[in-house]
């Protein structure tokens, strides 16, 4: 599918190679050229030695965790404890010895002593989710490299009962949205982010941001060249599992477009899907979503507040 897969030239081409897919290709590429401290992966079982000597090539020191059976959200048992809390994450945890096949969960860094701030993900362990310490959670994101302003704006908005994190952060944007704040496609192949920036104009994701993309542009030209444009394209959001991406052009209110992607990796969220692509254009007016079709309407839904999870603030944006 679009946005999906990306095949390096040279410069990183064995990540994906051993991978078999190119999800977080450039935080890879970020952790090679120095720029980010600290990343963690999913590498399948049968792949881990071969993966680390992909990582030794670039310098680069593992450390396993434990290993990861993913499960749908709705298929683990209502006896597992604490299986509110399961995140976009879903899995069963079992010990790196035990011979099951699953995905070794791994920390990379150039830095030995920065693979002990590898924190783990929340996963069930014999009918029990794991959770790591507040605590850990609120300092992981400095091992990360993100920015400071980021980071406490994440502190104060993610919280899925209260907020939609991404509304504030179109509420705390004062300029034009640059796309390099873009963090929608964060779980695709193409993006030069993996955290929620304080503004989809923060300074200091732009800077970060901007110095990944110069040094890959000198390596991977082509992946810069498709990602700058992905980035660009308008979007329309509802909340962090739900929201569009158009080929088209955004004219306040209305996109209009000949495309509509779901970029989410929560595939059961895409409501609307089938609806925007009978369309070519769409206005959005506070809660109302009007779908045209050669100037003709074809639809209008009026899209639920949802205020006991994840409440939903819609709203369009484009980056440049
Ligand atoms: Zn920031």
């Amino acid at each position: 599918m679009f946005f999906q897969k990306y095949f390096p030239r040279s410069f990183c081409r064995e990540y994906v190679e051993v991978k078999g897919d190119s999800s977080q290709f450039s935080m890879f590429m970020a952790t090679v050229l120095g720029i980010k401290p600290l990343m963690d992966d999913w590498i399948p079982v049968a792949k881990v030695d071969e993966f680390k000597k992909v990582c030794r090539k670039y310098r680069l020191k593992v450390r396993e965790d434990i290993i990861f059976l993913g499960i749908p959200k709705d298929k683990v048992s209502s006896s597992v404890l604490g299986k509110e809390y399961i995140t976009t994450t879903s899995a069963f945890g079992v010990p790196l010895d035990s011979g099951i096949d699953g995905k070794v969960h791994l920390f990379i860094s150039k830095d030995r002593s920065l693979l002990k701030k590898g924190m783990w993900y929340p996963v069930i362990i014999k009918g029990r989710m794991i959770i790591q310490p507040r605590i850990d959670s609120l300092k992981y994101g400095y091992a990360l490299g993100y920015p400071e302003c980021c980071i406490k704006f994440y502190r104060k908005y993610n919280n899925w009962l209260k907020f939609s994190h991404l509304y504030e952060i179109y509420r705390n944007t004062q300029n034009k949205p640059s796309f390099l704040c873009n963090p929608f496609l964060k779980d695709t192949s193409f993006s030069y982010i993996y955290h929620m920036p304080c503004g989809y104009d923060c300074f200091q994701t732009i800077k970060l941001a901007g110095r990944l993309r110069y040094e890959i542009e000198k390596r991977e030209s082509g992946y810069v060249r498709l990602t700058d444009k992905y980035l660009k394209m308008p979007f329309l959001v509802f909340y962090e599992r739900k929201f569009y991406a158009f080929e088209g052009v955004m004219r306040g209110r209305f996109i209009k477009y000949n495309k509509v992607y779901f970029p989410s990796p929560d595939k059961a969220q895409d409501i609307y899907g089938k609806v925007l692509a009978e369309g070519d254009s769409l206005e959005l007016q506070g809660m109302m979503l009007n779908i045209y079709r050669k100037n003709k309407k074809i639809k209008s839904i009026s899209i639920p507040f949802n205020n006991n999870f994840a409440p939903e603030y819609p709203f369009l944006i484009q980056f440049f």
